[in-house]
């Protein structure tokens, strides 16, 4: 690469986001920092936020749900976005949208609970990237359980503290990452803690 590359780390305290940019080429470590936490990623081009990291099409394209490294991360116009490069629990989501308070309301009667559709929303907003209907991240560590009769569970993750995934970069892109504020559920084993990110 012959841009000027900048190495920095962020540590996302729970039930909170930040939002940041990668250069084509620079490497982003996603790491549970204590275990059994999810991390919202979502992503947009660096200079068009109607191309997004979008999971559907990444099925699509993968034919399968459980990614491993070598795979590629597309946007929705089928453009490669982010390759996975290690990854040490193997075990993510795409098929679940961001947790929003509707949701909390559905299923917990907490309508006023905070989500990652607004910790998303705000963190997003640094690059002025407007709110969308709904956010349908790439949920880091989130451990969905699909059975033979397409029952689906969401059980604890199989992350433990200091497990990790790295990404690189296929384009410019604006990611943001929201540490999921759920306590209720086994999703983040019912306590919510930080996500550590490195970027270099
Ligand atoms: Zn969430």
């Amino acid at each position: 690469m012959t841009h000027q590359q900048t190495a920095y780390d962020l540590l996302i305290p729970p039930k909170e986001g930040r939002s940041f940019k990668l250069e084509k080429g620079q490497i982003l470590k996603v790491i549970d920092v204590y275990g059994q936490q999810v991390a919202d990623l979502v992503a947009y081009r660096g200079n068009d936020p109607k191309e997004r990291l979008d999971p559907s099409v990444t099925m699509d394209a993968l034919r399968t749900m459980n990614i491993k490294p070598g795979d590629i991360l597309y946007s929705n116009l089928y453009a490669p976005m982010l390759t996975v490069l290690e990854d040490t629990v193997g075990k993510h989501d795409f098929i679940n949208s961001a947790c929003r308070p509707e949701m909390y309301e559905f299923l917990y009667n907490k309508p006023d609970h905070r989500s990652c559709y607004h910790i998303l929303n705000s963190v997003l907003s640094e690059f002025g990237i407007p709110q969308p209907d709904q956010h349908y991240p790439f949920n880091i560590f989130m451990n969905t359980v699909i059975d033979g009769r397409g029952d689906i569970q969401v059980e604890a993750p199989l992350s433990d503290a200091g497990d990790y995934i790295k990404l690189r970069a296929e384009m410019d892109v604006i990611v943001a990452i929201s540490a999921c504020p759920c306590e209720d559920s086994v999703c983040n084993g019912y306590q919510c803690t930080p996500i550590r990110v490195e970027i270099s």
